[in-house]
């Protein structure tokens, strides 16, 4: 088997677990009532650029070989350091979920008795989530070697991000007041102890 051909399975094996992580969430999520929503377009547009570069064009990819044009020589180094960091990004994923519970969704809302969760990750970074999503963007970019399909995973990320970032963290502010702000002044967002 070529060590392209690797990289891809990894990378699909990789999404599969991250859905057997998700899903759970997802059924529970539909049971808790929601308090207030700050869902907006931006938001919609952030979560579909998100599907897109880590889903859609990479599965389109792994499935048809489209563009290959843009495939390079698939690295064996390269294609273990993917593995390793999509495996830190699945790990990030599982252990934010757990902590935040109930308190997740998918978009941005405070929900019926929500509280404000700064234990586990969460007491190090504001939003480890989107930790795991940036280490899937790049154990994506390490997997499979196709420039388009390495830089979608970024981008779709980087959209996602930044569109919703400084919303989430004003809509926390609005709902937790000065206890979110104390927060926010002992931990970074995405990067611990950087960024
Ligand atoms: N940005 C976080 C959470 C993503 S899930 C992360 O990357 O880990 C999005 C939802 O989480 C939002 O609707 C918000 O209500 C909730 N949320 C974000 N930070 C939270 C926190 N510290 N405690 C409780 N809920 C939080």
């Amino acid at each position: 088997m070529s060590i392209a051909a690797v990289g891809e399975i990894v990378w699909v094996l990789g999404i599969v677990a991250w859905y057997v992580i998700r899903y759970p969430f997802e059924r529970r999520a539909k049971r808790v009532q929601v308090v207030s929503d700050a869902r907006s377009l931006y938001d919609i547009v952030g979560l579909v650029s998100a599907l897109f570069g880590l889903a859609i064009l990479p599965g389109f990819y792994v499935a048809t070989g489209i563009p290959q044009t843009a495939d390079y020589p698939a690295n064996v180094w390269a294609v273990t350091l993917g593995a390793v960091i999509f495996g830190l990004a699945l790990w990030v994923f599982r252990i934010s979920h757990k902590e935040l519970g109930r308190n997740w969704s998918i978009t941005l809302e405070i929900r019926e008795k929500h509280q404000l969760v700064s234990s586990g990750p969460y007491a190090i970074i504001r939003h480890p989530m989107y930790t795991s999503f940036l280490l899937m963007a790049l154990g994506q970019a390490l997997l499979l070697s196709n420039w388009v399909v390495g830089l979608a995973g970024l981008a779709g990320f980087a959209v996602l991000f930044f569109l919703r970032v400084d919303e989430e963290e004003r809509m926390m502010l609005e709902n937790f007041g000065p206890q979110y702000r104390a927060y926010m002044e002992r931990t970074k967002r995405i990067i611990p102890y950087l960024y």
